[in-house]
C-alpha cells in the first residue's frame, strides 16, 4: 500500500532482529515468521446498474495460541496480501503486548470504498462474511474496521453472521455502532490510547506536556482523536495534520504556528477524510504539499496515516527538535529509519503499543456483548488508560533491563508470551 515498501518483509525483518537478539529457537521462530492460516477469495457484488463485479478479498490468521484472532478489514485499492499479513502479524504482537486474550488477524478487500454506493458497500461486506463466515466467530477470528471501513459496515457484517449462524452474535464483530452492540469510547480509543502512551513517555523523558508541540499525519480516526488528545488532555499544542484529498488525489498538509483545533478541522472534513481547504484558508490554516508534515519543528511525530511513511528517504526531514515519535499508524517507520531514530536519541513508542487502544477498547467490547451489559464511556476510558499505562511500563522496563530500543523491547514482551502461550498448549 505504501509505494516500494512490503511491509510483511518489514515485520519480517523486525522479527528476525528480536528472535535474534532472544536466541528463539528457529523452528519456533518459523511458525512465528509467518501466518497460520491465510484466505484469498473472489466476492461477487451486484451493483446498482445490474452488473456483477467481482472483488479480491483476503483473511490472514497470524497466531491464535492466547485467543481468538483479531484484527481489522481495510477496503483499499492498493491492498495486497502482504500488507494484510503485516497487519495480521502486528495484530499478534499488539495484544500480546497490551495482555489481551486475543491472537493475531487481518483482513482486506482491494476496493476504493468511495467509488461504491451505500448499498453496493452493504453488499460487499455481505458478500465479505458470506465467504468467510465459517472461519470467523467470537472463539474463532473477530474482525473490526481499518482504513476505508465503518462502524455501520461492522454493523452489516455483524447482522449476516447472525443471519447464517441462526443466532444474535455480536460478539463476531467489535467497532459496531453504538445502540448496535459497539462500546462507547472505541471511536476515541486508538487516538486517545497514543496520547495515553505519550504522556508516560514525556513523564519518563522529563518533557513537559503543556509546553510541547506536536506534527501529526494523518487526519483519520486516530489521528483526529490523537490531535484533541494532545490538545486538550496534555495541553500541548498540534502545529498541523495531513490528508489524502480524494478530489485532488494528492496529499495535504493543513497547519497553524500557533496550533490547530482539531474539533474545528473536523467540524470540515468529509466522510472520506478531505479537509475543506477554503473553509481551513478562511480561518488562517496553511495548506501546504502533503510531505511538509514530517519537517515541522515539534517535540513529538505522530505518523497516524498509513505504513512505510518514515523512511531512509524521509528520516532526513525530522526536525533535531523532535525527541518522541508515537506511531499511531501501523509500521509507518522503516528499520531504515528506525536506525536513525535510535542513532539520534528519539524515542519511538512502536505501533503495536502505541496504537493498541483501539484493539483494547475492541476487546471491552466483545466482553461487554459476552456480558450482555454495557459499560458507559468514562468507565471504558478509565480502564483503556489502566491498560495502556501498564502495557507502556511493561514494555519501558523490559527496554530499560536489556538495554534495547522500545521496538524490540515490545517484541521481547509479546514473543514472549505468544511463545509461553504456544508451550502451555504443547504447540512448541
Ligand atoms: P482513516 O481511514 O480513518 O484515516 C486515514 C487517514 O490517513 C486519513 O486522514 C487519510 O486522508 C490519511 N491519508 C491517507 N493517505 C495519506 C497520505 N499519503 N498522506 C497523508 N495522509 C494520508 O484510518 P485510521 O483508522 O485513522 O487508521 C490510520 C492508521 O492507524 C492505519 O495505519 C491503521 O491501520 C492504524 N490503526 C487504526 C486503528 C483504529 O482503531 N482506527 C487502530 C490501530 C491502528
Amino acid at each position: 500500500m505504501a509505494g516500494q515498501t512490503n511491509a510483511f518483509e518489514m515485520a519480517q525483518q523486525q522479527f528476525d532482529h528480536v528472535a535474534g537478539l532472544l536466541r528463539l529457537d528457529p523452528q519456533v521462530a518459523e511458525i512465528l515468521r509467518w501466518p497460520m492460516r491465510e484466505f484469498h477469495f473472489r466476492i461477487p457484488v451486484r451493483m446498482d446498474d445490474g452488473s456483477i463485479r467481482i472483488f479480491e478479498g483476503f483473511r490472514v490468521q497470524h497466531n491464535d495460541a492466547r485467543g481468538p484472532n483479531k484484527g481489522g478489514i481495510r477496503f483499499h485499492p492498493a491492498e495486497t496480501v502482504d500488507t494484510v499479513r503485516a497487519l495480521a502479524f502486528w495484530m499478534t504482537w499488539k495484544c500480546a503486548t497490551a495482555d489481551l486474550p486475543l491472537g493475531g488477524g487481518k483482513g482486506g478487500v482491494i476496493v476504493d470504498p468511495a467509488t461504491l454506493s451505500t448499498s453496493e458497500k452493504e453488499r460487499l461486506c455481505r458478500g465479505y462474511i458470506d465467504v468467510m463466515w465459517r472461519n470467523l466467530g467470537p472463539r474463532i477470528d473477530v474482525p473490526a474496521p481499518d482504513v476505508g471501513t465503518t462502524p455501520q459496515m461492522m454493523g452489516w457484517m455483524m447482522d449476516e453472521y447472525s443471519k447464517l449462524v441462526g443466532q444474535y452474535t455480536p460478539g463476531v464483530i467489535t467497532g459496531k455502532p453504538l445502540g448496535g452492540g459497539g462500546s462507547l469510547g472505541r471511536t476515541e480509543a486508538t487516538g486517545y490510547g497514543v496520547i495515553y502512551a505519550v504522556r508516560e513517555a514525556m513523564r519518563h523523558l522529563g518533557m513537559d506536556p503543556a509546553k510541547s508541540v506536536a506534527a501529526i499525519q494523518g487526519f483519520g480516526n486516530v489521528a483526529q482523536y490523537a490531535a484533541i488528545g494532545f490538545t486538550e488532555m496534555l495541553g500541548g499544542k498540534v502545529v498541523c495534520v495531513s490528508y489524502w484529498d480524494r478530489d485532488d488525489k494528492c496529499s495535504y498538509t493543513v497547519s497553524k504556528p500557533d496550533g490547530i483545533n482539531p474539533r474545528f478541522l473536523m467540524s470540515i472534513t468529509d466522510q472520506y477524510g478531505s479537509i475543506n481547504k477554503a473553509k481551513a484558508s478562511a480561518e488562517g490554516y496553511s495548506i501546504e504539499d502533503g510531505s511538509e508534515w514530517i519537517g515541522k519543528e515539534a517535540d513529538v511525530l505522530i505518523p497516524a496515516a498509513l505504513e512505510g511513511q518514515i523512511n531512509g528517504e524521509t528520516v532526513r526531514r525530522v526536525h533535531p527538535r523532535v525527541r518522541l515519535v508515537a506511531e499511531g499508524a501501523n509500521g509507518p517507520t522503516t528499520p531504515e529509519a528506525d536506525e536513525v531514530f535510535n542513532k539520534n536519541g528519539v524515542f519511538v513508542i512502536p505501533d503495536f503499543l502505541c496504537n493498541a487502544g483501539g484493539v483494547t477498547v475492541s476487546y471491552f467490547e466483545s466482553v461487554q456483548n459476552d456480558m450482555n451489559y454495557y459499560w458507559t464511556k468514562e468507565e471504558t476510558l478509565s480502564r483503556l488508560d489502566t491498560k495502556m499505562t501498564i502495557a507502556f511500563h511493561g514494555v519501558l522496563d523490559m527496554s530499560l533491563k536489556e538495554n534495547t530500543c522500545m521496538r524490540d523491547a515490545a517484541y521481547m514482551v509479546a514473543i514472549d508470551r505468544v511463545v509461553k502461550a504456544m508451550q502451555l498448549r504443547g504447540w512448541v
